[in-house]
């Protein structure tokens, strides 16, 4: 795993988009507790350390929790309805991202396997694993 000082984030722009580079998922891992985030932070949310390092985050998961949402906002309106997840990444970091392609409660599950898609959109896009 490749490990990398992290750049402070100062724009909402940034933040917002230092997720996703390269096509792949970066997030930061806590050099105390190992806890892994996608979005960018000062201090570990968890123990509070301020060492963190960027790392490669998984880009496949599984769903824990979803909400079908109809009434979005100004971002997403031609995209609803849509699933907003919770979603479990493979090496264990918790993310909410959405999927566009889940319109209702029969086009998704909690245990469904999913894999993030870049995106031009706001947010982390994922699709079902088929
Ligand atoms: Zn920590």
């Amino acid at each position: 795993m490749a490990e990398s000082e992290v750049k402070p984030v100062y724009s909402i722009s940034d933040f917002e988009h230092a997720y996703q580079e390269d096509g792949k998922l970066v997030g930061q891992e806590c050099h105390a507790c190992h806890h892994r985030i996608a979005t960018q932070v000062l201090r570990c949310p968890k123990c509070g350390s301020p060492k963190l390092s960027a790392v490669d985050l998984a880009t496949t998961g599984t769903v824990r929790s979803f909400s079908i949402q109809n009434v979005p906002s100004d971002e997403f309106l031609n995209d609803a309805p849509y699933a907003y997840a919770l979603i479990e990444l493979a090496d264990k970091a918790v993310v909410s991202g959405w999927l566009p392609e889940a319109k209702s409660e029969k086009d998704i599950s909690i245990g469904d396997k999913v894999q993030w898609k870049k995106s031009y959109k706001v947010g982390m896009i994922f699709e079902k694993v088929r």
